[in-house]
C-alpha cells in the first residue's frame, strides 16, 4: 500500500482541501457495485469537491454474499436479507 497523500488544493482559492469523508458510497443501497468517492472541502471557501476514491483500502467482501462493502458500513444485503429473513418463520 505505497499510497501518497496528494494534497488537493482549492481550484477557486488554492487553499488545501481537507477530506471530510473516504470513499463515500454514492447511489443506492440495493446496487451491488457502488461508486465510491472522496469528498474533500475547502476550509476557507467552503466548496466541496468529490473524487473518485482510489484508495478503498478498507473495503471488505461479504463471505455471505459477496457483495464489496465499506468496513465503516454493514453489508447493505445481508442486512436486507435479514430484515426479510424476520418477516419468515420456516
Ligand atoms: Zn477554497
Ligand atoms: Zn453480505
Amino acid at each position: 500500500m505505497a499510497e501518497v497523500n496528494v494534497a488537493k488544493s482549492c481550484p477557486h482559492c488554492g487553499t488545501e482541501m481537507t477530506l471530510k469523508i473516504a470513499a463515500y458510497p454514492m447511489g443506492s443501497a440495493f446496487m451491488k457495485e457502488r461508486f465510491h468517492v472522496d469528498i474533500y472541502s475547502c476550509p476557507s471557501c467552503k466548496l466541496v469537491k468529490l473524487f473518485e476514491s482510489e484508495t478503498v483500502e478498507d473495503m471488505v467482501v461479504c463471505p455471505k454474499c459477496g457483495n464489496r462493502h465499506s468496513a465503516k458500513e454493514c453489508c447493505s444485503i445481508c442486512a436486507l436479507n435479514s430484515a426479510f429473513d424476520g418477516t419468515f418463520t420456516n
